[in-house]
């Protein structure tokens, strides 16, 4: 997965600061000693029946994508690889870029490429030296350009493109709450649109704590109205070229979540032809 690191080197030779900091998370590669170019050596490839699903959840922020890929994963048995995460992890932990992360994420910005290559080249390194096979990526790649570096050093099998209607989302994303004792992820917001017009309602049943947890819920910094629309806003420009990337490539499926994890799960499976996953995997076990 170094590779990636370098091929972004070779991409961006103006990005100096960043390329620095990802020689420093992978200070073990040997690049360092030569001109990339001459070292380059894409990762093998291997064929999908010797391992294990490599697949991408595309969603906007709020969706559920990390709840869906998370659940996937476990179904599955591949690591979910959230990109947020990585950057969260960064942070908590004082890593050389999180300084430069605390400023773009108190501004509900995007992360740059570098940076979100960087990390994710680390994690997948590190997997991989584990004996990990396969991973769901959420939240990756979320430009045009991460796609195409993604697609030059690793095969996608599948992208998920996750959709929820705009008027669910707000309400969704503005009733995130966390546990500041357990961590724990709740949701407060009782959504219920009525449909109209030939569009579907839909019901979501908020996602409430236990009750030792309902006094520690806290709210993200981030999670504030004017941050959540930005946040969207910007998705919705970047993220069409890469899904009409992996539409070209004829790896998109979209699914319109129907509604919350009882109507959405089923459906998902069914849509991914896991449906009988589950049964088989408890049968067997
Ligand atoms: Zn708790």
């Amino acid at each position: 997965m170094a590779a990636i690191t370098r091929l972004v080197k070779r991409a961006s030779p103006s990005l100096s600061v960043s390329s620095t900091a990802a020689r420093r998370l992978f200070c073990s590669e040997s690049s360092s000693h030569a001109p990339p170019q001459d070292h380059f050596h894409a990762p093998q490839r291997k064929d999908p029946k010797d391992r294990n699903v490599q697949w991408v959840f595309l969603g906007c922020p709020g969706v559920g994508k990390g709840t869906y890929a998370s659940r996937l994963c476990n179904l599955i048995g591949v690591p979910h690889i959230a990109t947020g995460d990585l950057v969260r992890h960064e942070l908590a932990s004082k890593g050389p870029l999180s300084s430069q992360l605390s400023e773009i994420v108190n501004q509900g910005k995007l992360v740059s490429d570098e940076i979100i290559i960087s990390l994710l080249s680390k994690r997948l390194a590190d997997g991989e030296a584990k004996g990990e096979s396969g991973f769901i990526l959420d939240g990756f790649p979320r430009t045009i350009s991460q796609a195409e570096i993604l697609e030059r050093v690793i095969d996608i099998d599948l992208v998920v493109n996750l959709k929820l209607q705009e008027e669910a989302l707000l309400a969704k994303c503005l009733g995130r709450r966390i546990c500041n004792q357990c961590g724990g992820n709740f949701n407060v917001a009782s959504i219920d649109i009525k449909g109209e017009n030939g569009s579907p309602g839909m019901f979501m049943a908020p996602l409430l704590p236990p009750a030792h947890c309902m006094s520690k819920l806290i709210t993200r910094s981030d999670d504030t109205e004017a941050v959540v629309k930005e946040r969207l806003r910007i998705y919705n420009e970047m993220s069409k070229p890469v899904e009409e990337f992996y539409r070209s490539r004829g790896k998109l499926l979209e699914f319109n979540l129907p509604g919350g994890i009882p109507e959405s799960w089923p459906k998902l499976l069914q849509a991914l032809n896991l449906d009988d996953y589950e049964e088989k995997r408890s049968a067997a076990a």
